[in-house]
């Protein structure tokens, strides 16, 4: 009998979320959907930075500053507390260590964990606190790994923004696989080719700079390539998707099948692709229709477009957009 275990996608997280009493008040911000839902297919590694850098738990709070020169990180009740370098070197340091890791979620709000909009005060000034900052320990973070998808858990209530996140997740999964068995110039030109239509559903414009990059793996030293194209890849796929997107997508997915089509199946299709952009049925709607005729009329190129599937069904994350 085997003990294999599946590989599942490695995901850093606030350790507050998973319902550590990590926080400054002793207490903590656990997160039922993330830990129980998205807990079934992620491998959660927690860090509170706050306590890595050695402040206790509870202690008094802090906050980000703009001191006119720079935002810092000080204590709220003594501001000549001054944790900026300490939570941005782990942030820096953690991250040198993450190169297996697909994603990373964090804590809202938080001047050490929070991604954007976190309030920054104003210094002596009596002005009110403008929402526009970045806790220091994920800055320092996302700084050194551009291509890491990163969302805050508030965000992930949303159902577009969570489905693009998890499609992020899952890319850089499937990247991580292939590169563990070896990059060549062929595999890479296979993952470029199965995520073409994922690609476009998000930002056609990052299809187009991918293609060319591809095309140069032949030529070109793929260690220095393949980094260049996963970053490119990996932000483009943060623009949320849309109903025309996804519409235009199956319209070309169409094509592909349209001469074994009947005028019925046509027809029927077409309706499902509308009432989607119309707002009427959620987007899994067509894409099951679609995914019947493809079935029914077989076609390999398509089939392996993770577009059709790009995360596991049970999520039912494209129920709801
Ligand atoms: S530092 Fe981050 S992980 Fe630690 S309690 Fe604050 S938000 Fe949670």
């Amino acid at each position: 009998m085997s003990n294999d275990v599946e590989p599942r996608p490695k995901l850093g997280i606030s350790s507050c979320l998973l319902g550590n009493e990590v926080r400054y008040d002793g207490g903590h911000k656990h997160n039922a959907y993330i830990r129980r839902t998205l807990g079934e297919y992620f491998d959660f590694i927690p860090f509170c930075p706050e306590v890595a850098i050695g402040l206790s738990t509870p202690r008094p709070p802090i906050r980000l500053v703009d001191d006119g020169e720079s935002v810092r990180v000080l204590g709220t009740e003594d501001s000549s507390l001054d944790y900026t370098d300490k939570l941005s070197g782990y942030g820096d340091r953690v991250s040198g260590s993450m190169d297996d890791y697909c994603g990373y979620i964090v804590k809202k709000d938080s001047p050490s964990c929070g991604m954007e909009r976190v309030k920054i005060y104003q210094g002596k000034k009596e002005a009110p606190p403008v929402r526009r900052g970045s806790g220091a320990y994920t800055a320092a973070l996302m700084a050194s790994r551009p291509e890491l998808p990163v969302e805050e858990e508030g965000r992930l209530m949303d159902p577009g923004l969570r489905e693009n996140f998890v499609i992020r997740v899952f890319t850089l999964f499937r990247w991580r696989c292939m590169v563990k068995e070896g990059l060549t110039p062929g595999s890479l030109v296979e993952f470029h080719t199965r995520h073409k239509f994922l690609i476009q559903a998000h930002h056609e414009a990052t299809y187009r700079q991918l293609g060319p990059m591809v095309a140069r793996a032949g030529s070109e030293d793929l260690d220095a390539l393949a980094p260049e194209y996963l970053v490119c890849l990996m932000q483009g796929l943060r623009h949320v998707t849309t109903p025309g997107k996804q519409a235009n997508v199956l319209m070309h997915i169409m094509g592909f099948i349209k001469n074994q089509m009947t005028p019925e199946d046509k027809t029927e299709m077409l309706d499902l692709i509308e009432m989607h952009q119309s707002g009427l049925v959620p987007v899994i709607v067509p894409i099951t229709l679609m995914n019947h005729f493809l079935r029914r009329y077989p076609h390999e190129y398509i089939e392996k477009q993770y577009f059709l599937e790009p995360h596991p069904r049970e999520l039912m994350l494209r129920n709801h957009i």
